[in-house]
């Protein structure tokens, strides 16, 4: 029998580097650590990168008054990941202009769980049963794995872990990975994720 005891991990900590399919042969690539300056480097095609692209989803929004008649304007357009103004048209005094836009980067792209530094798709995920199952790299996909082959799960009770409680990670998780029924289901996918 497996014991797991919570590490207390929020996910915000395991946010750090990633593993996710490169943007130019579509084969694994790593995103390093924050210390190395999170530089992509594919392991198939060799391609290496800078932060700098977005590859993802995001949304341009702007919320403005109109610097001729003092109109407030509001629009939202999907952002390509380069300009950052967006052309507002004025429906009361005609003017057009081009406004600073506040850019919004979301998670998900074409329904697939994205890195926070380029927004390319996870290495590691797989649809389960109508969920996203995804890791952001492999010490994750271990976490994960561990706290679903658990059958008794115990909180961490050392005083480090009681003040990180309420942003644990694994407190947060769907239903469908601490569901009990799901568990031999998801472990022999995790045992598959492995080995991509
Ligand atoms: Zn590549
Ligand atoms: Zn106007």
């Amino acid at each position: 029998m497996e014991r797991y005891s919570d590490p207390g991990l929020a996910l915000f900590d395991l946010a750090t580097h990633y593993v996710v399919a490169c943007p130019k042969c579509a084969g694994k690539a790593w995103v390093k650590p924050r210390g190395e300056g999170q530089k992509l480097v594919c392991t198939i095609c060799f391609h290496t990168e800078i932060p700098g692209n977005w590859y993802g989803s995001a949304t341009a929004y702007v919320s403005v008054k109109c610097r001729e008649c003092h109109e407030p304007l509001q629009r939202n357009a999907p952002w390509n990941g380069q300009w950052k103004k967006l052309a507002m048209h004025c429906p009361q005094c005609g003017d057009t202009c081009e406004y600073e836009a506040h850019i919004t980067r979301h998670a998900r792209h074409e329904g697939l769980m994205t890195d926070a530094v380029y927004g390319l798709p996870l290495w590691l995920q797989a649809e389960f049963r109508g969920e996203l199952f995804w890791a952001f790299h492999y010490e994750h996909l271990e976490i994960l794995r561990q706290y679903i082959a658990a059958k008794h799960r115990e909180r961490g009770i050392t005083p480090r872990n009681t003040l990180k409680k309420n942003s644990a990670m694994l407190s947060r998780l769907p239903a469908f990975i601490t569901r009990a029924g799901n568990r031999d289901a998801l472990l022999k996918m995790i045992q598959e994720l492995f080995l991509k």
